[in-house]
């Protein structure tokens, strides 16, 4: 939906095929409860949309919201945009010339011929039928030489570290949860700054120890 309205800004021409009545997907299926994490890295676009929905709530901003709401949003994008929606297309086919994919054909019998095609189907189904290479899950570092992406195995041991610190008691509150200074309780939002810099900090010591090869007991 954003790449579609982005591209259309642009000055492409744009048509977007989508397999249900309305648009939007997970964003507008349901999936109103977003668990941002830190809302300082969301920009462009996608920070605009939930700006947005806030409007619809007159608000500044809206990162809780109803099916609706982003429904109301999305639409208003793709009238501004120009873009053409066709709804219930299914791609059933693509048909790739030299290694480049030039049209995909639906299953309604629509073809479409295009000089770029985004597919944002989640599943990347138009991928797989245009036969490109892909991976399933994450790579080994090795494939492209990388050595500091994200935590793999020290995120299953940081997660057990998660149940060991909620599990206290509810007045036992784990060292990290405390102020250093004084030792009283600190406000929940606090506490979970303070425990995420923490389990942020294991992951990173221990992939570090992975890199190095090192026994972790
Ligand atoms: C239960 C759950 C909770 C989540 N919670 C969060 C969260 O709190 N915060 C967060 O940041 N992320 C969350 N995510 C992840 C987030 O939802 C996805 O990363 C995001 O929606 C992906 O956006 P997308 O546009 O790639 O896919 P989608 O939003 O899924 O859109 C894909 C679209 O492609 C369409 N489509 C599928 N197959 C085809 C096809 N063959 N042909 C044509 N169209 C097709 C679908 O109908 C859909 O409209 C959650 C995911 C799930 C499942």
């Amino acid at each position: 939906m954003i790449a579609s309205v982005t591209a259309a800004s642009q000055g492409k021409s744009v048509v977007l095929l989508h397999p249900g009545l309305f648009i939007g997907g997970m964003t507008s299926s349901g999936l109103g409860l977003t668990d941002f994490g830190n809302t300082h890295v969301i920009g462009g676009r996608s920070r605009q949309f939930y700006r947005d929905v806030g409007k619809h709530y007159r608000r500044d901003e809206e990162w809780l919201f109803e099916p609706h709401g982003a429904s109301k949003v999305f639409d208003q994008y793709l009238q501004l945009s120009g873009v053409q929606l066709e709804l219930r297309q299914f791609v059933g086919r693509a048909v790739v010339e030299h290694r480049r994919l030039r049209e995909i054909v639906m299953l309604s019998g629509l073809r479409v011929r295009a000089k770029c095609f985004i597919d944002a189907t989640y599943e990347g189904d138009l991928m797989a039928l245009s036969g490109v290479t892909y991976t399933v899950g994450r790579e080994p570092n090795s494939a492209y030489g990388e050595t500091i992406m994200a935590c793999r195995c020290a995120t299953n041991i940081s997660s057990v570290l998660t149940s060991i610190l909620m599990s206290n008691r509810e007045n036992r509150h784990p060292a990290c949860f405390r102020s250093s200074t004084n030792q009283t309780p600190r406000p929940k939002a606090q506490a979970i700054t303070a425990f995420r810099v923490e389990k942020q900090m294991l992951c990173y010591w221990l992939d570090r120890r992975l890199a190095r090869n090192d026994k972790i007991s």
